[in-house]
């Protein structure tokens, strides 16, 4: 199995982690609104990755975080009026729903950084007894990015480069260097306000009261002291979005191998490509804003996930009403050659047409070309034209496969796409619209075809159509067009 790693820009083969499972930890979103097409992208790319290799066999724990205090929160909140504890929980249950709309399942824990308070107070002490953190009066516990001389190495920033980034970062007055970032946000909270565990809620803010003072944690060493807990402070694998390279994954590196002098902290740096809608970021003020909801009420769950695996996990996703039309094809291509040939194995006509070239078996090559591309940084793209191959090559003399032969590549095609977290399997004709079939087929020997054409007529006002073939007639689902512009 071979990853790509960010951090050494290298393919790297994945080593088994000695007598426990793989550990994986993949950055969540931050709760303040509802999730987009965006964030189903990252989810929707490590499910499959983490579906493929539990089918290999391999043993993988899943954890994701939920960024449940961040400005972001607190600033919405503030606008709405709200408790953003209570706002961050509310996007937390709709995005876990999504991600089961989804049929994402693969995640073991997902953990919530307002629950390890004291974790993260217990890593920023360790940094400040190490020298890496230091205190600014009235504002925060910071770390100095000068102190670790690593800083930049996922990124490929130097120190002096990174002082350029801010996005995320933390402004304040008193900083060593541009680009410390907060570990820990003092909030001025009334001398009179008693100790308690649960956090205070000073102007909006929340606050907990701690060793280090009444504040709330950076962004960066949430996660740090959710993967300590879980995972110890190195483990396998790392993934995100592309988009959190730098400043959040940075941090993340210096914080935990200051902390614990171990490196590297991960082995193997996974990121995922963006996603674009109509060529342009997506945002609600360019109209071009799809949250996964919306998805959901005009289009099946799976035409997403086949977007999805149609493209590289590392390359740009241009979502575009075409791509979707693609998948929205392409699923029921398959569909409808699944039930094809489910018809060719329970048609009662024996093997004895069976054309002479057909004999050779040719899923075995599918199944050896889909496990090559996915062992090769998971290259989706390929396994899915490896599974069309089949399909091309089988269909023109698809009526004269044995049934063996037509059973076999209904398990290679279904075997292969549930590995990727697709349902596909044969869909039987309804009894009545079979009935239907039958009749006209009557008509149509005794060579009434003004009633067989009426009885066609009638199967397609049912939603279905007829296909005459060799073996007798077969109704399909009729294909839908979607019309919904999303
Ligand atoms: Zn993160």
């Amino acid at each position: 199995m071979l990853l790509y790693n960010t951090l050494t820009e290298k393919k790297e083969a994945l080593g088994k982690s000695k007598g426990r499972p793989l550990r994986l930890f993949v950055c969540g979103p931050t709760v303040y609104g509802e999730a987009q097409i965006g964030n189903a992208r990252t989810s929707l790319n490590f499910d499959i990755m983490v579906r493929y290799l539990r089918s290999q066999k391999w043993r993988i724990t899943y954890l994701q975080n939920i960024t449940d205090i961040d400005d972001k929160i607190i600033d919405k909140a503030r606008k709405q009026k709200e408790n953003p504890l209570r706002l961050a929980g509310r996007f937390e249950k709709s995005y876990i729903k999504s991600m089961k709309t989804l049929g994402i399942d693969t995640v073991d824990t997902y953990a919530r950084a307002s629950d390890y308070i004291p974790r993260i107070i217990k890593q920023i002490k360790t940094l400040i007894k190490k020298g890496y953190a230091y205190k600014i009066e009235k504002s925060g516990y910071y770390f100095d990015i000068k102190k670790f001389k690593d800083y930049g190495k996922l990124s490929k920033r130097t120190a002096a480069q990174a002082e350029d980034g801010i996005s995320r970062i933390d402004e304040s007055i008193g900083k060593r260097n541009k680009g410390d970032f907060a570990l820990w946000k003092f909030v001025e909270v009334p001398t009179n306000k008693k100790p308690r565990k649960k956090p205070a809620l000073v102007n909006g803010e929340p606050a907990w009261h701690t060793s280090l003072g009444w504040g709330r944690p950076g962004w960066h060493i949430e996660d740090t002291a959710i993967t300590e807990k879980h995972f110890g402070p190195q483990y396998d694998l790392h993934g995100g979005g592309m988009d959190l390279k730098f400043p959040h994954h940075e941090a993340e590196i210096a914080q935990q191998e200051s902390a614990s002098g171990k490196k590297p902290f991960v082995k193997i740096w996974l990121h995922t490509g963006f996603l674009t809608v109509n060529g342009k970021k997506m945002s609600k003020s360019a109209g071009n804003f799809i949250t996964i909801d919306t998805f959901i009420k005009h289009h099946k769950p799976e035409e997403l996930r086949w977007i999805v695996a149609s493209h590289h996990y590392r390359s740009p996703i241009n979502y575009t009403e075409s791509t979707v039309q693609d998948a929205v094809q392409s699923l029921q291509a398959i569909q409808e050659y699944i039930n094809r040939l489910s018809f060719r194995a329970s048609s009662k006509q024996k093997s004895g047409k069976v054309k002479k070239q057909n004999r050779d078996n040719p899923t075995k090559e599918t199944t050896k070309k889909f496990h090559e591309s996915m062992e090769n940084d998971f290259n989706t793209p390929q396994a899915l034209a490896a599974i069309f191959e089949l399909i091309n090559q089988t269909q023109s003399n698809i009526w004269y496969l044995s049934s063996a032969q037509a059973k076999n590549i209904i398990k290679t095609l279904t075997q292969s796409l549930t590995t990727l977290g697709f349902n596909v399997k044969p869909i039987p004709t309804p009894q009545n619209i079979k009935k239907i079939a039958q009749e006209r087929e009557l008509s149509r020997t005794n060579k009434q075809f003004t009633q067989a054409d009426a009885l066609r007529k009638k199967i397609e006002a049912l939603g279905y159509r007829v296909e005459d073939t060799p073996l007798g007639p077969l109704c399909l689902k009729q294909t839908q067009k979607s019309h919904h512009k999303t």
